[in-house]
């Protein structure tokens, strides 16, 4: 369960820096914003889950925080899009039913060097 944790976090985090790396360069990012929201939300919800299941029934009880980080993990699967209507949008991507329209501007690229993160 911890490598299954640990893969979670670091493919959310390559998702997200992707999302990232298209915003510095003005480009649309719709897709992969879907992508990283629903991914990384889902990666946490699963994490909390299994950080419950790990210590058992303290895990349950308000002895400890797992069981919030539980409570708090589900809500963005929730809002900004339910993982369910994710799931559909990013079905509709790689059918070719959903294509989005170029920005009305262009948003200026902005030169920035990704920090190494420990
Ligand atoms: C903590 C929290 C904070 C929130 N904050 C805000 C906020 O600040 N502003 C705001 O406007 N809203 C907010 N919301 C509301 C949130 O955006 C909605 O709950 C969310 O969009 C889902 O809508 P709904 O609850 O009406 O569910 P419904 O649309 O009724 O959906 C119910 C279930 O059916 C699934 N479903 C629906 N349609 C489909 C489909 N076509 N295919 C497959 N499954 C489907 C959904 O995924 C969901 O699991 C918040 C919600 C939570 C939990």
């Amino acid at each position: 369960m911890l490598a299954k944790m640990e893969a979670g976090l670091q493919m959310s985090r390559l998702l997200v820096y992707r999302v990232g790396e298209l915003k510095n360069q003005g480009k649309r990012n719709t897709r992969e914003v879907s992508l990283a929201k629903w991914q990384a939300c889902d990666f946490a919800n699963q994490a909390a889950d299994d950080a419950v299941q790990i210590h058992g029934a303290y895990g349950f009880s308000d002895e400890y925080p797992v069981e919030r980080y539980l409570r708090n993990s589900k809500a963005p699967v929730i809002y900004e899009g339910t993982r369910e209507i994710h799931t559909v949008m990013q079905a509709n991507y790689v059918l070719g039913e959903r294509e989005d329209k170029p920005l009305n501007k262009m948003l200026p690229a902005w030169p920035f060097e990704l920090e190494e993160v420990k």
